[in-house]
């Protein structure tokens, strides 16, 4: 592995200026599961790496009670919102997705900013957060500004991320009642294992419990960036929520996904298991829904 240096910035203003000095040969780091790989890989060869760690606010979580929006840092570590029971209870699609990727010792490390930016087709991260209606703050040499988290993708490995430009945060907006959310990483095995496909659902019905008044369908593996299956989502606002519809819905999902045939999976085995987890993921959101009243 090539030799560099290792910058530890306080704020996100001194590492936007200190990747403009070296805006060439430098490289941020989150927690450095993917960085550290294609270190060694010699896949970059950075002279410069920019750590995100000391930026305090970075790795900060929390609900504001006033707004109910909840604040996640990119800093924050999969471990960190795996454990905290206010993911666990209010939002069980990220902790379905974060208490899934890698190994204890990856999610103790690795970072929901990082696994963003890396920008693969499998990142188990994104689909929640899509879900969710997630804002990413973006912080650069130009300022601030903000996206959804659905837009932050390009294609793989590549994100709408200027150079210099930092994931400060991910807000997500305050959610209705009535809402239920699942995650579901389907792979081949158990552990250590990047999703075949990650299949992610959101409903919000309305006061009366049955119909549905919001519906969120996110698909991961299913196309080269992360996805929404709009045409089955339409299906399922204003109708009354049951396993038929939902079962429609699963097949309207697997038709629009743009699944590929790769080494670890073939498409129509993916599509299968869209079809399939989509009733599934919604039969437990009405669950969770049920639970909660
Ligand atoms: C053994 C192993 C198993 C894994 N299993 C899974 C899995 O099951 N599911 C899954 O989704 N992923 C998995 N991963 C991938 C990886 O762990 C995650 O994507 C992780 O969340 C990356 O976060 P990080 O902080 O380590 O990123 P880093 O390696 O630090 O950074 C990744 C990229 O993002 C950039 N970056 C990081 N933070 C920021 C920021 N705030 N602003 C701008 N740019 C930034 C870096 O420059 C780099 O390009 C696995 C990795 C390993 C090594």
């Amino acid at each position: 592995m090539k030799a560099f240096k290792y910058l530890s910035p306080k704020t996100v203003e001194e590492a936007i200026a200190f990747h403009g000095q070296h805006s060439e040969t430098s490289k941020f780091i989150g927690g450095g599961t993917d960085v550290i790989v294609k270190l060694k890989e010699g896949w970059m060869e950075p002279d410069f790496l920019i750590s995100l760690k000391k930026i305090e606010e970075m790795s900060e979580l929390h609900k504001n009670e006033a707004t109910q929006e909840l604040s996640i840092g990119a800093m924050v570590t999969h471990a960190t919102l795996e454990k905290s029971l206010m993911i666990q209870n209010d939002y069980p699609i990220i902790y379905d997705a974060v208490s899934n990727i890698g190994s204890l010792q990856v999610r103790n490390v690795g970072t929901i900013g990082g696994n963003l930016i890396n920008a693969v087709p499998s990142a188990d991260g994104a689909i929640p957060l899509i879900a969710l209606d997630g804002v990413a703050l973006l912080h650069g040499p130009d300022g601030e500004r903000s996206c959804d988290v659905k837009d932050i993708f390009v294609a793989p490995y590549k994100t709408i991320l200027k150079p210099g430009e930092i994931l400060k945060k991910i807000a997500i907006p305050p959610q209705a009642s009535n809402t239920g959310s699942a995650y579901i990483k389907f792979g081949r095995r158990a552990a250590m294992e990047l999703p075949l496909i990650g299949i992610g659902v959101l409903l919000t019905l309305d006061e009366t419990k049955e119909i549905c008044i919001k519906a969120r369908i996110c698909l991961g593996v299913a196309a080269p960036v992360p996805m929404r299956a709009f045409g089955a989502e339409k299906l399922l606002v204003g109708k009354k929520i049951n396993e038929e519809i939902l079962i429609e819905a699963g097949k309207i999902a697997a038709d629009e996904s743009k699944v590929r045939d790769s080494v670890r999976g073939k498409a129509w085995h993916r599509k299968e298991m869209i079809r399939v987890h989509v009733r599934r993921i919604g039969l437990k959101c009405l669950e969770i829904i049920k639970n909660n009243s």
